[in-house]
């Protein structure tokens, strides 16, 4: 099996050839916990233009604490995982009211703030304050899975263990921050889930994977994600100024972020009349008419869910939009999923 030192040796050797200066670089921990949430589950182009933006909306964390959450949704629309942008917000209140605005320095108060798991805690204490935690993310998994060829599932309590034992028995002690970042890179950008470069690989002649052809066996999960099927039908009710938008509330995708009126179904077809007179009587809505034309149909893959989305434009009396609608000059200061956002873009641009 390879060794510590020699692991690291060729690490390092590959980060000092690849790695580029980041913008959150040298700016604080504060900087880099925005990066570290920016970035999970995001590519690093799509989520640097959000980085740069909240940067300048919120230059510190205490700005980000006193902004209105309309605003924080807002700039995090389009990002997807919405739970991410109100745990930040939650979290810089927490560090304005119960750390004196100064982002606390050690792994264990990292980890207590809000949408703060064992490896973001992992990632910011080392990148921001040089301490000793191995980072072990998707990437990691993959790196020490194909490197050391382990075969333990990613998704058990077992393998997990087995897996960060490793990393911490890795890491570079006087270079913490740099080790996880340079495992980090090195899983997203040169051993890739797939066509990773392995003709052009420090750790060819070592990898487990590589030498008894398992690339695409490894990293190994116990469970296959199953993808739910969602039916959704919104319906745009408009006048000349004014338009319905409803904010999205309880457990669930978009939570906090604002849509048209939204009608789920369970099946792959077209609100009947009765189930619209139900969902108007929910609503407490009473003029409006059975008179849908569908105008659109969009199709969205979330991580867990595959959505259907229906849209219907509703026939209704400019008075019924003026008593339960948004003057249409106001609907930029809301945030809204990103299919929303595109279908009132579409229709502004008719
Ligand atoms: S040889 Fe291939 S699979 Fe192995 S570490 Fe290198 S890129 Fe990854």
């Amino acid at each position: 099996m390879m060794q510590a030192a020699s692991f690291r040796k060729k690490l390092f050797y590959w980060f000092a050839q690849t790695s580029r200066p980041m913008p959150w670089h040298g700016q604080g921990a504060y900087a880099v916990w925005l990066s570290e949430i920016i970035l999970q589950q995001t590519r690093f182009e799509q989520g640097l233009p959000y980085y740069l933006r909240f940067i300048e909306n919120f230059p510190t964390v205490n700005d980000l604490a006193n902004a209105p959450s309309e605003k924080v949704m807002q700039l995090w629309q389009g990002l997807g995982y919405y739970s991410r942008a109100r745990n930040l917000h939650k979290s810089a209140q927490t560090i304005r009211d119960q750390f004196g605005g100064e982002f606390p320095n050690t792994y264990e108060d990292i980890l207590s703030l809000t949408g703060i798991g064992p490896y973001s805690a992992a990632a910011i204490s080392s990148f921001a304050f040089g301490l000793p935690h191995a980072v072990v993310d998707g990437n990691v998994y993959r790196v020490l899975s194909r490197i050391f060829g382990i075969e333990a599932a990613i998704d058990s309590t077992q393998g997990k263990k087995e897996f960060q034992r490793l990393a911490d028995e890795l890491l570079d002690q006087k270079r913490p921050g740099d080790f996880n970042q340079a495992i980090m890179n090195f899983g997203a950008t040169h051993c890739t889930p797939q066509q990773p470069k392995c003709a052009d690989c420090p750790f060819q002649k070592e990898c487990q994977a590589f030498l008894t052809n398992r690339i695409q066996d490894l990293p190994f999960k116990e469970k296959k994600i199953k993808l739910k099927n969602r039916y959704f039908h919104f319906f745009l009710m408009e006048s000349k100024d004014s338009i319905l938008i409803q904010q999205r509330t309880g457990k669930d995708i978009w939570e906090g972020l604002f849509t048209l009126p939204l009608w789920e179904g369970n099946a792959d077809e077209g609100i009947s009349k009765h189930e619209w007179s139900e969902f108007c009587a929910k609503q407490g809505w009473k003029d409006a008419k059975y008179s849908l034309e569908l105008v659109a149909e969009e199709k969205q893959l979330l991580s867990h869910q595959k959505l259907k989305m229906r849209f219907y434009k509703v026939k209704v009396p400019a008075l019924f939009v003026e008593e339960y609608g948004v003057a249409k000059e106001r609907l930029e200061e809301y945030g809204y999923p990103k299919a929303i956002a595109a279908f009132l873009k579409i229709k502004k641009a008719q």
